[in-house]
């Protein structure tokens, strides 16, 4: 059988491998020390920086596709691999992706709507950064953020004050605070002919900028959004030449859905797919990038629900494990920290 290369070691990496290992393909992760969860079900695995080149380079050589979990891998390095292995989707997307202000720019090129932004290269850029969107506001570094890190909120002037170093003392945008009345995602699979497929979407409710849960069905707003959602997804991932799963996160306001973020790769939105569609997205990504046809993604359920299972969450195993509506999945995380992602609970209801 094929190796596919998995670049980033944590959970989505993990249902990524255990898709592939069903359709016979074994996984070799590639990551930097640390709590790396998709170790445990890979065949092969390198523990090394992302700019490693000679690691990066062997790793390449022994694997027939290479892909990736993480959106924040370093580009430059991942240039000197792509002559020696296909590497799915494209660098170009992970380039987009790594950047909000970059994001933000490709999808209005497109015709998306995005919130009104404004970048601040340095601390005394700040305050004309906010006074071109207007408070409220939210400051987010333009890269590396996830999960809300590196976001600060300004609600009054009396925030600006210190603003620079709480979001995290780097580049950033300051991006006008939208008021929607729901958060969706459009998630997509592209093969390496061009053909999309889209799962349906979920009503994604965040607490604290994290992932809480995801519903389906989303109801009639985001019902009413979602074409032309769907519309600008394809539009983005055809652009980018993009191959394997795609997520571009909306806000559903009353104006119609505004762009929020792109994620190249598997989305925590997207988990109910496991048991709640006709092919999961894990297994769809893995279709896409090994060239084999793309799977339905109709959902097979009347109701769906995703709750993602946050810090300390283990007194309650036991009571979802009885329920039989419930499907359980641990990462197998080392460290419970508050606000970390240990598992995730999917309930079907037909
Ligand atoms: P992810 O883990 O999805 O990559 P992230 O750290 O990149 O998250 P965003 O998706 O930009 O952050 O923001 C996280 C959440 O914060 C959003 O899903 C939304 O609930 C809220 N949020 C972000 N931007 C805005 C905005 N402009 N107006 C209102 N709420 C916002
Ligand atoms: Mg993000
Ligand atoms: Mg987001």
């Amino acid at each position: 059988g094929s190796t596919i290369g998995i670049l980033g070691g944590g959970q989505l990496g993990r249902m990524l491998a255990t898709a592939a290992a069903q359709l016979g393909y074994r996984c070799h992760i590639y990551a930097p020390p640390g709590d790396n969860v998709a170790f445990d079900v890979a065949a092969a695995n390198t523990v090394a920086a992302y700019d490693d080149l000679v690691a990066l380079k062997a790793f390449a050589t022994a694997c027939d596709v290479v892909t990736f979990e993480f959106e924040n891998v370093p580009v430059t390095p991942l240039e000197s691999i792509t002559g020696l292995v296909p590497v799915y989707p494209p660098l170009k997307a992970l380039e987009v992706a790594q950047d909000r202000a970059a994001e933000k720019q490709f999808v209005r090129a497109l015709g998306g709507k995005t919130a009104e932004f404004a970048v601040a290269q340095d601390e005394s850029a700040v305050p004309a950064a906010i006074a071109a969107v207007g408070i409220p506001c939210i400051l987010k570094t333009i890269r590396m953020g996830y999960d809300g890190k590196g976001q600060s909120r300004i609600m009054a002037d009396a925030d600006i004050t210190g603003a620079w170093e709480r979001t995290g003392g780097l580049p950033l945008i300051a991006e006008a605070m939208v008021s929607f009345d729901a958060e969706f995602s459009v998630i997509l699979t592209r093969g390496q002919n061009g053909e999309i497929r889209f799962w349906d979407s979920s009503q994604n409710l965040h607490v604290g900028g994290i992932l809480a849960k995801s519903t389906l069905p989303s109801g009639p707003l985001i019902e009413s959004q979602q074409q032309t959602a769907r519309d600008m997804a394809a539009a983005v991932a055809s652009a980018l030449d993009y191959v394997g799963v795609f997520t571009a996160e909306f806000f559903a306001s009353t104006t119609g859905p505004l762009f929020n973020e792109i994620a190249p790769r598997v989305h925590n939105s997207g988990h109910w797919t496991i048991e709640g569609a006709a092919t999961s997205q894990f297994e769809n990504h893995i279709r896409a990038i090994c060239g084999l046809p793309l799977g339905a993604t109709e959902t097979i359920a009347a109701r769906v629900e995703m709750e993602n299972l946050i810090g300390a969450d283990g007194d309650r195993f036991e009571q979802i494990l009885a329920d039989p509506a419930a499907h359980l999945h641990l990462y197998g995380k080392a460290e419970a920290r508050p606000g970390r992602k240990i598992g995730h609970v999917t309930r079907l209801y037909r």
